[in-house]
């Protein structure tokens, strides 16, 4: 038996990443490809959209007509958009992983809200590799010394329409956690002009734009007299796909509430 998955964004840069590792995976099949009922690639094959030849799945623009079929959704779209979707799945019980990024704080709300109806995972970055880093920065942030300076600096390709990364705010919230300080407090995300000198216990935060880098994480817990830093560098989106859909086969067994890719990698 196949986990059935449908993907929203199913044309995005991630959408068909995650088309060609759903298709490719033995344990799962595509259920559904989605995008917005206006683009003009509707109708045409997921599949020779994502580069993986003819699947036989048309791209469609209305996520209820699949809905019944389909046991789970993976949606890396748009905020507006996974708020819409989550609500369709919500209606109809269906689980859902979420890959958007860039909620406000009210959308955020809304989306966990429906979380009281469905299992949901929630993560801004499905890689392996991260989340295990995620687990490596909540050791060193209770380990180093309280005077210590944090920063970290993240670079994404010249696409990339918020900043910082989900995957950046998600590594400053862990290390706020981690040190029982309140992050929106102590994050500090421009520096300008005068700054004085630096305040003590801010998680400082350093934005770098450009070319096609697909997502670096540098974390620096600076101490007088010694630097550690833990990197992350993704070097393709297939990885936060595989990731996602490990987490998708996973959320199908799971109990209504809000899950992220610790609890999928048993980390938490
Ligand atoms: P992208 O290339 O712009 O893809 C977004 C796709 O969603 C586009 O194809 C867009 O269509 C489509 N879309 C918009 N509204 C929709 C709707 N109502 N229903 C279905 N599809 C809709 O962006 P991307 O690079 O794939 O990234 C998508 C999101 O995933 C971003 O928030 C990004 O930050 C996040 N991301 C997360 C991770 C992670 O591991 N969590 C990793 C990478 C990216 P149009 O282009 O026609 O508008």
């Amino acid at each position: 038996m196949t986990t059935a998955i449908a993907i929203t964004g199913a044309c995005g840069r991630m959408g068909k990443m995650l088309v060609e590792s759903v298709h490719t995976n033995k344990a799962t099949s595509l259920a559904g490809a989605l995008e917005h009922p206006g683009s003009n690639l509707i109708g045409n094959d997921a599949g020779e959209i994502a580069g993986v030849g003819r699947i036989g799945v048309p791209v469609l623009g209305d996520l209820s007509s699949i809905i019944s079929r389909t046991e789970v959704i993976i949606d890396f779209s748009t905020p507006s958009a996974t708020l819409a979707n989550a609500q369709i799945c919500a209606d109809n019980g269906t689980p859902i992983v979420v890959g958007t990024t860039g909620f406000s704080d009210e959308e955020k709300q809304q989306l966990t809200e429906l979380s009281s109806k469905i299992p949901m995972c929630i993560a801004a970055n499905y890689s392996t590799g991260l989340n295990i880093s995620l687990k490596l920065l909540e050791l060193a942030a209770k380990a180093v010394d309280e005077d210590v300076d944090i920063e970290i600096v993240e670079a994404h390709h010249r696409h990339k329409v918020d900043a910082p990364s989900g995957t950046a705010l998600a590594m400053g919230e862990t290390i706020a956690k981690a040190r029982n300080l309140d992050f929106k407090e102590f994050a500090l995300f421009a520096r300008e002009g005068i700054t004085g000198a630096r305040r003590k216990d801010t998680i400082g935060f350093s934005t770098v734009r450009g070319g096609d880098v697909v997502g670096d994480h540098t974390v620096m817990f600076m101490a007088d007299g010694e630097r550690l830093e833990v990197t992350h560098k993704a070097s393709n989106r297939m990885a936060f796909a595989h990731g996602a859909v490990r987490a998708a086969t996973w959320l199908v067994k799971k109990e209504p509430g809000v899950y992220d890719m610790q609890d999928v990698l048993g980390l938490s």
